[in-house]
């Protein structure tokens, strides 16, 4: 099924408006428009969600999270979340997509989640044939990149597609 990304983007920041709100954090929308995929709108606005909402948890309170979608042109669409947060170490960052992996129980006992989120997001991205990256800097702020296939009339591949 043809899944509008604005429509996913929309929906998650929707999902994720009042936490943000409490927590003086500003959640901004910026790129590219009108792009879609195939899949389950759904999985994805999860899949968003859960993002959306570890970036406005491990953030400091007003501080601003930015969803950008872009075309590289690859096939694909991007969509990353960052944020101004706390960031994640080095040696975190390969362990962070597992099930119930948290960075340092100490600091984030706190915010009181059970570890899974990202392996959702993973498991989501992987089943629409796309891929999820990390950048971060400690103390910083984390970007997370979902890279997904675009529908075949909006990415100018469908030539490669038939192809293949
Ligand atoms: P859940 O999402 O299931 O409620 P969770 O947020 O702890 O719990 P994940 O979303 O899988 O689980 O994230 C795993 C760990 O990665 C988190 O506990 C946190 O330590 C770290 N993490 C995830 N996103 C960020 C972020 N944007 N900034 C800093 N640390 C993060
Ligand atoms: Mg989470």
């Amino acid at each position: 099924v043809p899944v509008p990304i604005d429509a996913v983007v929309a929906e998650a920041l929707d999902r994720c408006r009042m936490k943000a709100n409490a927590r003086g954090i500003t959640l901004a929308s910026i790129g590219v428009r009108g792009l879609s995929v195939l899949g389950e709108e759904d999985l994805l606005v999860t899949a968003v969600r859960n993002l959306l909402e570890n970036a406005v948890v491990y953030s400091p309170e007003r501080t601003r999270v930015v969803v950008c979608v872009k075309k590289p042109g690859d096939g694909g669409v991007e969509i990353s979340v960052t944020d101004q947060g706390i960031g994640i170490p080095e040696r975190d960052l390969e362990r962070i997509f597992e099930r119930f992996y948290r960075v340092d129980p100490a600091r984030s006992r706190a915010t009181g989640g059970t570890g899974l989120g990202l392996a959702i997001v993973k498991h989501v991205t992987v089943a629409h044939g796309g891929r999820v990256t990390v950048r971060s800097v400690e103390g910083a702020g984390s970007t997370f990149t979902l890279w997904l296939p675009l529908r075949s009339d909006n990415d100018g591949s469908s030539a490669d597609r038939t192809r293949a």
